[in-house]
């Protein structure tokens, strides 16, 4: 990306991030580390050309397949619960959508294993890591209800799109002393946290929130 990309005027003004970041502060986010990454993480290059100019809106934005880039203060909630505890070294993403968690995770965490179900978001999701040389992040095109095995378990996961219960191979890949923050429900959702110790698994009901739905299956 040349520097135009990252430091052109307009959306991305200073002036405009620092409103979201005082907006997020409003809400009650206060981790500073989380904050600071909601600041310089460019959104806009997360969105196409048509919605760019609203990507310092606190709001979710359609990114195409019926799906959605998630609303700037979930991410930071997610990630400001996730991070609660403690440095994270792998977590799982269960729903890479546009990227744009992804790559707020990314600068927070080890490493970043995203699982996305429509292979085309999968692919503009992957160009746009590269392109801001966020490499700790290994992506997978499959069904996210089965979790990602392969390199579990992770001491985080993340699911951006809500289950109407949650998965149990979501659970078994929860290492002892991992968090685990997602959405539960339909017409009204709850985020959970759940947390897993040696004697077993806390859950924690956040605040209501509105995602799409976990689907089962992939699609091309
Ligand atoms: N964090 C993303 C949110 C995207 S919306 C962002 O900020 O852009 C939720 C995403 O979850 C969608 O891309 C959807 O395709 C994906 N999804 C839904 N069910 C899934 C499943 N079972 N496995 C993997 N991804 C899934």
């Amino acid at each position: 990306m040349d520097r135009m990309d990252l430091h052109g005027i307009g959306m991305t003004s200073r002036r405009t991030r620092e409103r979201l970041v005082q907006r997020l502060l409003d809400q009650g986010i206060n981790d500073s580390v989380v904050l600071d990454v909601m600041r310089t993480t460019p959104r806009h290059l997360f969105l196409d050309e048509a919605m760019a100019h609203r990507a310092y809106e606190d709001v979710a934005l359609p990114i195409g397949h019926q799906q959605t880039l998630s609303q700037p203060y979930v991410v930071a909630r997610m990630t400001e619960l996730l991070m609660a505890s403690g440095p994270r070294q792998r977590v799982l993403e269960i729903g890479t959508g546009s990227g744009y968690q992804t790559a707020v995770l990314a600068q927070l965490v080890g490493e970043v294993y995203s699982v996305e179900r429509i292979k085309p978001l999968q692919q503009k999701a992957r160009q746009r890591l590269r392109q801001l040389r966020l490499r700790n992040v290994l992506f997978e095109h499959a069904d996210g209800c089965m979790g990602w095995p392969e390199y579990g378990p992770y001491d985080g996961i993340v699911v951006t799109a809500a289950p109407q219960r949650i998965p149990e191979e979501l659970l078994s890949q929860l290492a002892v002393g991992g968090r685990m923050v997602l959405p539960v429900g339909g017409d009204t959702q709850d985020l959970h946290l759940v947390t897993r110790s040696s004697s077993g698994y806390e859950t924690e009901v956040v605040e209501s929130v509105y995602f799409v739905p976990l689907l089962p299956g992939k699609e091309r």
